[in-house]
């Protein structure tokens, strides 16, 4: 097949997200952490408030969020926000970064007087505090795979794969014939960007997705359609793209760029550390059972290990003078 039919796949999920998240509802498809209860973005509500305080309590101080969804998360984020914090949320100016048109609609209606940017690098300079619930995991990756003693990289042709011969990618671990290696690059030369941005301007940046504990071999490109499984190369723009997070990957990007590093810890022990079982209790007292019950079971879903409290991870990128952030504490 002639090389300018094919794109090497990062490029095709670049193009096939975009036209994804530009003419569907992504939430008819999935859910997330956000929209499964109000306590999780008030949780990282309070915690952006101690970081912010943490900070110098700087004014203006840029809150960003990367990939805001239908904006629940900020919402919540903001309620608490202006009740534990007024200075902070004086203070915060609110910038979202979302590429889909049709989402930033939906962003709009909840959150009032934010700023839209189509890259986190377009972001203003300054102090920032940034928040990011499964953005990452919806940039793009290459995949290269092992092929005898050699190497090729995964190209997309015709609804197929296409293997192009290549040198080693850098940090492979070792390898058998077969196996499939990924690289996110786009999400390590973000963190890399923020680790410099955070180094010089201060701030954090925090982010939630999931992933292993370590960068290990194996092939995690998935699709979802209508709400199942689906071929990720079949149908360009019908389907969500995803890939796991390689943590380690960003935590050693995040520190070769001059940030200090928190995490990755599994996010049902960051979340039960922030109080998600003490919060949602607390909300449950004052609602009729059925919906207390369902408030606890939601905390529950987001913290137990066989759910997505242990595959999911959290990591946060700080300016080196800043204390460990709640929830990071050996
Ligand atoms: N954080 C939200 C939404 C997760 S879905 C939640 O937790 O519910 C992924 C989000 O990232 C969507 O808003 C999508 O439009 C956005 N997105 C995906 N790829 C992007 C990119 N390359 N640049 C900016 N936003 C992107």
């Amino acid at each position: 097949m002639p090389r300018r039919m094919m794109q090497r796949l990062d490029a095709f999920m670049a193009t096939a997200n975009a036209a994804y998240y530009a003419s569907r509802d992504p939430f008819a498809d999935f859910t997330t952490a956000p929209e499964i209860t109000q306590v999780f973005g008030e949780l990282l509500g309070a915690w952006a408030a101690v970081c912010w305080q943490a900070m110098g309590e700087p004014n203006p101080v840029v809150l960003a969020e990367a990939g805001p969804g239908r904006g629940t998360l900020m919402a919540d984020a903001l309620r608490v926000i202006g009740r534990v914090s007024p200075e902070f949320a004086g203070a915060a100016q609110l910038h979202l970064v979302e590429t889909s048109p049709r989402l930033r609609a939906v962003q709009a209606q909840k959150l009032p007087g934010a700023i839209w940017h189509d890259r986190v690098e377009h972001l203003p300079p300054g102090p920032l505090i940034l928040l990011g619930n499964e953005f990452l995991d919806a940039l793009p990756i290459r995949q290269f795979i092992r092929r005898g003693d050699g190497w090729a990289e995964r190209y997309v042709g015709s609804g197929g794969f296409v293997e192009c011969p290549v040198a080693a990618p850098a940090g492979a671990p070792g390898m058998e014939s077969g196996q499939v290696f990924e690289i996110g690059e786009m999400a390590c030369e973000l963190v890399r960007y923020l680790a410099r941005r955070l180094a010089k301007d201060g701030g954090v940046a925090l982010f939630l997705d999931y992933g292993p504990e370590h960068s290990a071999a194996g092939e995690s490109l998935q699709a979802i359609r209508d709400g199942q499984a689906a071929d990720p190369l079949a149908a360009p723009g019908s389907a969500d793209l995803t890939a796991h997070v390689d943590f380690a990957a960003l935590a050693r990007a995040a520190r070769d760029a001059g940030g200090t590093v928190a995490g990755p810890v599994p996010q049902g022990m960051f979340l039960a550390r922030l109080g998600l079982f003490q919060r949602s209790g607390q909300l449950a007292r004052h609602l009729p059972p059925r919906e207390a019950a369902g408030l606890i079971e939601a905390a529950k879903r987001l913290a137990e290990p066989d759910r997505m409290g242990r595959l999911f991870k959290v990591l946060a990128i700080c300016h080196p003078s800043l204390p460990i952030p709640a929830g990071f504490e050996p």
